[in-house]
């Protein structure tokens, strides 16, 4: 069976720390990231031809990107230095309920975030990956096609 899908990525800048990681993302820092969405009909395509309007992905998922994750810092809740960056930048630091891994963001973007977003617009994300330089990516798939 074929599957059409509407596609759009948004870049973000958003530092992290990735808690027990064995070398580098130990420490504070940050990528310049690109998030690609990927979303599929509920049931067919609209009356013109469209999954979807792209506005409606850059109104409900971007946004929500620029308004949540741009220019904050992801740290674990489970990080024990979660609390004292909390304390150094209460609105700058989003203390999040998993490690802050591309795989960890990608899940959470597809399975908790995308589908409150999306609502009513009668599709649903198949696929959420993230960029986190343009030589490495995770993408989380999930299992929805149409
Ligand atoms: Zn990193």
């Amino acid at each position: 069976m074929n599957h059409l899908i509407a596609e759009r990525y948004h870049d973000i800048s958003c530092g992290h720390r990735v808690y027990q990681h064995e070398s580098k993302c130990a420490h504070l820092h940050g990528h310049n990231y690109r998030i690609h969405f990927s979303v599929a009909p509920d049931v067919g395509l609209d009356a013109i031809g469209r999954v979807l309007d792209f506005s409606v992905i850059k109104f409900q998922l971007c946004m929500w990107l620029e308004d949540n994750w741009d220019h904050k810092f992801l740290v674990w809740e489970m990080d024990p230095w979660s609390t004292i960056l909390k304390t150094l930048d209460e609105r700058g630091v989003v203390i999040t309920p998993f490690n802050p891994t591309a795989e960890n963001m990608a899940q959470h973007l597809a399975e908790v975030v995308g589908p409150d977003l999306l609502a009513g617009f009668n599709c649903h994300l198949t696929a959420v990956r993230i960029e986190e330089t343009r030589k490495c990516s995770a993408s989380y798939l999930t299992g929805r096609t149409l």
